[in-house]
């Protein structure tokens, strides 16, 4: 089968192409594994990560991507319920053990043996793929396959996101950066919560029309002032000052959500104007958001039929799975970006 390989970290300022397409055998699925012919695959800010090394794949050459909506082309014996050429998703969560006590108390997504798709074992960005029957997803109709990729990582965890700051109806969400979580976390808002307002902080001009165009109350650069506190903050961004950009406009009581798997350290540095009575006083609360359960995604999946919640999307060859990586880096986005393969 055709796969894009990442052979070993780079640094995405200098290499652009960090991934090289070669020719694998097939995969063979274990006694508990589906077989997947991969359709499409969303790309995500966390394959960054990997690449340049924040979060490094387990081993070396692994195949990236963890949003892959494709066909079940073969099962083992013990793999569930799936038919041949049903459609799947496969998401970030690729196992967990399912024993210990955060698995057993419904937060799989921190078990100590988390293992994560593209990173721990083989992704998507390939023509096939395993993923243990109990960790595939059914993908409701109204989508296409394009469509359904986003969801199940910049649509889940962005529900994920949603959920942990506990929003209620008509309070003000800042959203800081606006790429394919962010675009869909707006979505979700505008029929969760009809009269809520959704700010949105982005420093590139593009991202900021795009949210207009999205509908969002109001928008503005990192430096800007917006007209009212916000209850709630998401930030999506790879950088320090957003915390401090969210944390200046939350007010009593506000809850910021960090929606990034690692941080950059380029401006680390903004970190020191923090300011304990302006930024943290006032019962503010600061908290992460790891992985996804499946639960997450299932629900989301669900929400996201019944509105419907469409993702924007730009569509790439899986050869040209470096071009949009660094479109990626550069933020050059609208939406979501998905690798079309078969
Ligand atoms: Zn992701
Ligand atoms: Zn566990």
């Amino acid at each position: 089968m055709k796969a894009m390989v990442l052979k070993r970290p780079c640094n995405l300022q200098t290499d652009r192409s960090p991934l090289v397409p070669v020719d694998l055998p097939l995969p063979v699925p274990k006694e508990n594994e589906i077989l997947v012919k991969v359709s499409a695959c969303a790309v995500c800010h966390t394959e960054l990560d990997e690449i340049e090394g924040r979060t490094p794949p387990a081993r070396f050459p692994i195949i990236l991507g963890h949003q892959i909506v494709g066909r079940v082309e073969g099962s083992g014996r013990k793999a569930g319920e799936f038919r041949n050429k049903e459609r799947v998703g496969i998401a970030w969560i690729h196992s967990a053990c399912g024993k210990c006590k955060f698995c057993l108390g419904g937060s799989e997504n921190l078990c100590d043996h988390f293992r994560a798709t593209g990173r721990d074992v083989d992704g998507g960005y390939a023509e096939y793929a395993v993923v243990p029957g109990d960790f595939a997803f059914r993908i409701p109709d109204p989508f296409s396959d394009s469509e359904a990729a986003p969801l199940l990582c910049a649509g889940a965890i962005g529900y994920r996101s949603l959920r942990l700051t506990g929003m209620q109806d008509g309070e003000n969400l800042a959203l800081i950066g606006f790429g394919a979580s962010a675009h869909l976390v707006m979505k979700m808002v505008r029929h969760l919560h009809p009269d809520a307002k959704v700010f949105v902080f982005s420093r590139t001009e593009s991202e900021r029309d795009f949210a207009r165009e999205l509908g969002a109350f109001w928008v503005g650069s990192f430096d800007d002032e917006p007209p009212e506190r916000m209850h709630c903050a998401i930030d999506t961004t790879p950088a320090w000052k957003p915390i401090i950009v969210a944390l200046t406009h939350l007010g009593k009581g506000g809850r910021l959500i960090i929606n990034a798997i690692r941080k950059e350290e380029v401006d680390k540095a903004s970190l020191a104007e923090m300011d304990y009575p302006c930024h943290l006083w006032m019962e503010k609360k600061i908290q992460s958001v790891a992985n996804v359960t499946r639960k997450d995604v299932d629900d989301f999946l669900r929400l996201a039929a019944q509105v419907p919640i469409r993702p924007e999307f730009q569509e790439y060859a899986l050869e040209d799975a470096n071009q949009a990586l660094v479109e990626l880096k550069e933020r050059r986005i609208r939406g979501a970006k998905v690798l079309r393969i078969h």
